[in-house]
């Protein structure tokens, strides 16, 4: 069965506001996607980050009027590596990753040499990048449970068994 899909509208209001010079550039940052249900418009989702990947069966009982769509959510083995990699390390988790690698290399650079080597400069990676390892561990349980839903569930096994009879 065919689910109208969501409706997806982006917002960044500040966006003219941001192209003059000064301190209010960084306002460009401050936009984010809803997502309505396709018959009575009602926001059930806001993202921060455009194309946020997001776990689910797909399949959303409208809060509002109670009718079914497609809210544009898919599981774990449903998603292609591009979307994969971006559930894992989503844009803003890259730039934070790339920070702290930065801090990390800066701090190998400045360390007095007779301290420096191979397992002191593994402690301060690991260290560093700790914040990003402590993300992906809590993204994995996400995925675990996305993985037993997709597993579990009877409608998903028959779209997976049609795609692979497909191909
Ligand atoms: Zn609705």
């Amino acid at each position: 069965m065919n689910l109208l899909p969501a409706i997806r509208e982006d917002h960044d209001p500040f966006a003219i506001p941001a192209l003059l010079p000064g301190p209010q550039r960084l306002l460009i940052f401050l936009r984010w996607t809803s997502y309505c249900c396709p018959h009575c418009k009602t926001v059930f989702h806001k993202d921060f980050w455009p194309s946020n990947v997001r776990l689910g069966c797909g399949k959303r009982a409208c809060r509002k009027c109670g009718r079914v769509f497609d809210d544009g959510s898919r599981e774990w083995p449903e998603l292609g590596r591009a979307q994969k990699f971006r559930f894992y390390l989503p844009p803003g988790i890259q730039a934070i990753t790339g920070g702290l690698l930065f801090c990390a290399i800066f701090t190998l650079v400045i360390a007095p040499r007779d301290v420096l080597n191979i397992p002191a400069g593994v402690i301060v990676f690991l260290v560093f990048l700790s914040p990003t390892f402590v993300w992906c561990l809590v993204r994995l349980l996400w995925v675990q449970r996305s993985r037993h839903r997709f597993e579990n569930d009877p409608h998903a096994m028959q779209s997976k068994m049609e795609t692979q009879q497909i191909n």
